[in-house]
């Protein structure tokens, strides 16, 4: 049954599918964002903010109806993915090996959700509600009534908190949360390449932390290096001349000459909400949980999420809203303290100098190049089409 009323707080690209999702099921959409996106425009550089995207993750935003509005220019399909560490095999997974023309898409953060905005705001059912917070949250068995940082009060049968890492409903409902610092930061760098637009992803494991490179639209690309906060801050200091010399000299194989355009970094945290709702309110995406970037799949959980509450207030209409969330939890909370687990079992294995874990991470990789099906099922779980 549609025709709910329905309060997202955090218009980031988890709350704004959501609203997207849910309003064109007839729902009445409450979006509260406190600072608006500005409209990227087509020729603006690069942003450092960028996320691949599963085929899982594209066929929710064609169902949104908005991929194809992202424009060409500003979206890398890529087919293939390396990994290695120093010494070893690589491990080398390819769209080819299991039939698939793509592994998946790499694009800006900004851009996913400026396409999403762009449809809502066409929606006369999705109301705005700009430079806003939430200020106090009161719920009862009926309803859920929230009042905002402009005096106005709002009444709704279901409240999403989608307000990403810090999320203040998860704060303010003093909702636990597992959290640690991996102590590591990673420096996004966007490079302009001397190349074509590449297809291929690759990550190559070191004892300081892994280091990435994600292909992006053009001549474009985004390194991802990963150290102690001490050297990223340093790396950070560096002018961009600087930092290419530092580039050239630490990953001599880089077989492109580029510039770098741009960089910043990010500190990199665990968090893992111990429940994902309370009564009325729900937590999805990073309000729920923070995974390590290592794999890119942060924003693919956070649509997952998406997805199966999208999908249980659709299919259990009949149930109350409690009972749904309640569903909801146990569907989505195992599935993704399963995938940061593993995620941090590889992290901390990929950076141990132990002498027996280098052995058995080099014959790790090695074995898994030769693990045939094995190895095309961890790359199917991974687009969401397993
Ligand atoms: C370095 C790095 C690389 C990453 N790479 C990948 C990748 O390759 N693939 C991938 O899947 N994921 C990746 N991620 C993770 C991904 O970026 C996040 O999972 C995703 O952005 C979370 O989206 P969200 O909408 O849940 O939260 P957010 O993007 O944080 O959005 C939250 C929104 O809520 C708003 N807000 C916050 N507080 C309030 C409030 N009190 N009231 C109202 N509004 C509020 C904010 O302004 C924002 O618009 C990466 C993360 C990092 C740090």
């Amino acid at each position: 049954m549609a025709n709910r009323e329905i309060i997202i707080v955090g218009g980031g690209m988890v709350g704004a599918l959501s609203a997207s999702l849910l309003a064109k099921q007839g729902d009445t959409i409450h979006l509260i964002e406190k600072s608006p996106l500005v409209m990227p425009q087509i020729d603006d550089q690069f942003d450092l903010r960028v996320s691949a995207f599963s085929a899982q993750s594209k066929a929710l935003l064609e169902q949104a109806g908005v991929w194809d509005m992202i424009p060409e220019s500003r979206v890398c399909a890529y087919k293939g993915l390396q990994t290695w560490e120093a010494g070893s095999q690589k491990l080398i997974f390819s769209s080819d090996d299991i039939g698939e023309a793509l592994l998946g898409y790499i694009a800006e953060n900004r851009w996913i959700q400026a396409v999403l905005w762009q449809q809502l705001k066409q929606l006369s059912n999705v109301h705005f509600y700009e430079n806003v917070e939430v200020l106090n949250i009161e719920q009862n068995e009926q309803q859920v009534n929230v009042t905002l940082s402009n005096q106005k009060t709002l009444q709704a049968e279901l409240l999403l908190a989608c307000d990403g890492a810090n999320s203040a409903v998860r704060n303010h409902l003093q909702l636990p949360v597992t959290s640690w610092d991996y102590r590591q930061h990673c420096l996004l760098i966007n490079i302009t390449t001397d190349c074509p637009q590449q297809s291929i992803t690759w990550q190559e494991f070191r004892e300081t932390g892994p280091c990435a490179f994600l292909p992006l639209a053009g001549h474009n690309g985004s390194l991802v290096w990963y150290h102690s906060p001490q050297k990223i801050k340093q790396l950070q200091s560096l002018t961009n001349q600087q930092l290419k010399q530092t580039i050239l000299a630490e990953f001599p194989h880089l077989d492109f000459d580029f510039e770098v355009q741009s960089k910043g970094g990010f500190p990199l945290t665990r968090r893992h909400a111990k429940h994902y709702y309370q009564g009325r309110v729900v937590l999805l995406g990073d309000a729920a949980h923070t995974i390590n970037p290592l794999a890119g799949q942060g924003v693919n959980l956070g649509f997952k999420d998406v997805q199966c509450l999208v999908e249980l207030l659709t299919l259990c209409s009949d149930l109350s809203i409690p009972e749904i969330l309640k569903r909801y939890q146990r569907q989505r909370q195992p599935a993704n303290l399963l995938m940061q687990t593993g995620m941090d079992v590889f992290y901390k294995v990929s950076k141990s100098d132990s002498t027996a874990l280098r052995f058995l991470r080099k014959s790790f990789l090695g074995l898994a190049q030769q693990s045939g099906e094995i190895k095309n099922r961890v790359m199917r779980y991974a687009m969401g089409i397993n």
